[in-house]
């Protein structure tokens, strides 16, 4: 019998004016915010991918369509709770979670700290199990233009 397995999870959205930057649950203060259905939590999405692909379970579009109104404007951690409810139901733990953010801008790292505190709080696990990291495009390519923030995350789940 295995007792872990891993998945990993990928998100981008476009960045837009007149929207909220929404981050691992935090709001970070930016000239634009990321475009989308729900609030555009890419962080946040990436890892629910992380966990679903970790069991097989598919992906979030299967659980929370964005065809469907009921998700229009959904706060992405109360999402991320439904799918640690999903993984708790089959039997399965949150080992640890690591990902990475990549935007030319704003500067993140102030924020990491807030966004492990929100998204530890949500998926009921110690800080010290989340890693989130930040870097820049170096300019290059649509994420380098500014065009949009993208993420990825990998997550390690575990059974007794
Ligand atoms: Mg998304």
């Amino acid at each position: 019998m295995v007792n872990i397995r891993v998945g990993n999870g990928y998100d981008i959205h476009r960045l837009a004016e007149g929207r909220k930057l929404i981050l691992g649950g935090v709001e970070i203060p930016h000239t634009m915010g990321l475009l989308g259905h729900s609030d555009a939590d890419v962080l946040t999405h990436a890892i629910m991918d992380a966990l679903l692909g970790a069991l097989s379970l598919g992906d979030i579009g299967h659980y929370f369509p964005p065809s469907d109104a009921k998700w229009a404007g959904a706060n992405s951690l109360d999402l991320l709770t439904q799918v640690c409810q999903i993984v708790k139901k089959e039997g399965w733990q949150v080992g640890n979670i690591d990902s990475v953010i990549v935007a030319e801008r704003p500067k993140l790292k102030p924020y990491i700290p807030s966004m492990i505190h929100s998204l530890a709080g949500r998926m009921n696990i110690e800080p010290n199990r989340i890693s989130i990291k930040a870097t820049t495009n170096e300019k290059l390519g649509p994420i380098g233009r500014e065009e949009g923030i993208c993420a990825y995350a990998v997550a390690l789940l575990y059974r007794d």
